[in-house]
């Protein structure tokens, strides 16, 4: 099938790349010239394991475009991906003028024959008729444009061309670290809209990835495929969000009393995680959560409630557990060192998870401010971001280019990301480079002994 997605960020390209990977005819249309440059040579203007190489492989099977041509990519296009950022408002709400550019830019190049526009965003609820709405929009305003070089009437064209598109809402899932793998081994996909059509031709689309054709195990059950309205489609992916974001803060609870009474959070995640009912994932206990989903999804879920006369109080708790937990390496440094003015912290891990280079809302940067408003220095080693020099804006830190350059002179590490390299690091060799061996382990990530062993003082959390 013919499709385009516009916006290439991490659902996007993720997105393009997978589709085409698949068998469909792609174009991947952006705003942003250099990447767009940047993708056509080949190159992944952002690091997610195995999309340079399904990108690479797309490009040479002539099976994807990359174009900064809006209406090429509608006029491709038979099934158009909105896949652009909704970053967080300072209220918290979510900042939409990115997809009603999209939406009015989709309308003003539609071009006759039957179209399903896709949300795939993380949009409000009720953003599905929205959309709808404002690509109406757009078709008008390009028909005053016809009509004012004498062509026919708004009345006479609008509802034919409004007859020849649907809006669906299919939020995304993936993870980043693991977007491409997600991408072909979804637990579920969600089609939510009222038209049968669009959600058959959507069903079409994903029908390989439905049959597990590229999946981890093959011999899986097709994929569920869950089609609903459109609100409840919407309301669904903040709902998936707020839910794991809240267990997080629910262990991070734990823990914190764990720290108190002398239990290990560790082992009482393992023992809750055996029941069936609760399950084992999203039960580490560390410096809480962040990245560019769970804090603006969860923020907006509680706007939206706040804006329906609700008050999300559950919500509200796990935010603010969360935002406490963000500075618990903070707390722990203070009653190992006392005073951290003059102090040097290194940080092992910038991003908010391992496997990704997005440094959006991570955990680190509350630390890094933290900490130079405390008067310490900061220095870090992440494994990407050291690498690529990818600095994303951050100030207040001297990145190191590896783990024993970070650990030389400092008076305190903290593990603040979980890359699996950092398990097989040298710590006996670091110990002995720093002015005091303390290690601060933020995900709960190291083994004590081991660390005691090379010579730290570990401290970990609620544990
Ligand atoms: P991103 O910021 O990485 O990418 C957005 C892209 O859209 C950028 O490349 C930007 O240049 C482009 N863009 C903006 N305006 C444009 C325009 N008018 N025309 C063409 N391109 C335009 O964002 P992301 O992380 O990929 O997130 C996209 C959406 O998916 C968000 O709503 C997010 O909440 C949702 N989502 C993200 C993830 C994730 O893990 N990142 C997971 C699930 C859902």
């Amino acid at each position: 099938m013919r499709v385009c997605v516009i916006g290439t960020g991490y659902v996007g390209l993720v997105t393009g790349a997978c589709l085409a990977h698949i068998g469909h005819d792609v174009i991947c249309v952006d705003n942003n010239e250099e990447k767009v440059k940047l993708m056509k040579s080949g190159q992944s203007p952002i690091f997610e394991p195995g999309l340079s190489d399904i990108m690479q492989s797309a490009i040479n099977a002539g099976k994807i475009e990359f174009s900064t041509d809006l209406a090429a990519g509608v006029a491709h296009g038979e099934i158009l991906f909105i896949a652009v950022g909704t970053p967080p408002l300072p209220t918290g709400e979510s900042d939409t003028r990115y997809v009603e550019a999209v939406a009015r830019g989709i309308g003003a190049n539609l071009n006759g024959g039957y179209k399903v526009i896709v949300n795939k965003s993380t949009v409000p609820i009720g953003s599905g008729d929205w959309v709808r709405m404002i690509v109406l929009d757009g078709i008008a305003e390009r028909q005053k444009t016809l009509i004012s070089a004498g062509g026919g009437s708004i009345e006479e064209k609008i509802p034919e061309i409004a007859a020849q598109f649907d809006v669906i809402s299919n939020p995304e899932f993936l993870r980043e670290g693991s977007a491409v793998f997600d991408t072909f081994n979804p637990d579920r996909i969600v089609l939510g809209g009222n038209s049968q059509k669009a959600i058959g031709l959507m069903k079409d689309l994903y029908a390989p990835i439905i049959d597990r054709q590229y999946a981890a195990d093959q011999s899986l059950a097709p994929v569920p495929v869950l089609a609903t309205d459109l609100s409840s489609a919407e309301m669904i992916k903040y709902a998936a969000n707020a839910f794991l974001a809240t267990k997080i803060s629910f262990i991070n609870e734990v823990a914190n009393i764990c720290d108190r009474v002398g239990a290990d959070v560790t082992q009482v995640a393992k023992g809750i995680g055996l029941d069936s009912r609760i399950g084992n994932k999203f039960l580490q206990a560390g410096i809480g959560w962040g990245g560019s989903c769970f804090p603006k999804d969860v923020s907006a879920l509680i706007h939206t409630a706040d804006d329906y006369g609700y008050e999300a109080q559950l919500m509200k708790a796990a935010v603010s557990v969360n935002e406490r937990q963000r500075l618990i390496a903070l707390e722990k440094l203070q009653q190992v060192l006392k005073i951290l003015k003059g102090k040097t912290v290194g940080l092992l891990g910038l991003t908010f998870k391992p496997d990704t280079d997005d440094l959006r809302d991570a955990p680190a940067l509350n630390l890094i401010e933290q900490l130079n408003r405390l008067g310490a220095k900061v220095k870090a080693y992440d494994p990407i971001v050291s690498q690529t020099g990818l600095r994303h804006g951050i100030s207040g830190v001297l990145v190191e280019t590896d783990a024993e350059r970070l650990a030389d002179g400092c008076d305190a590490l903290v593990l603040v990301t979980e890359w699996q390299q950092f398990s097989t690091l040298d710590y006996g060799k670091m110990a002995k480079l720093m002015s005091h061996a303390v290690i601060i382990d933020g995900r709960n990530f190291l083994d004590p002994e081991k660390m005691v062993r090379a010579g730290f003082q570990y401290v970990g959390v609620g544990r």
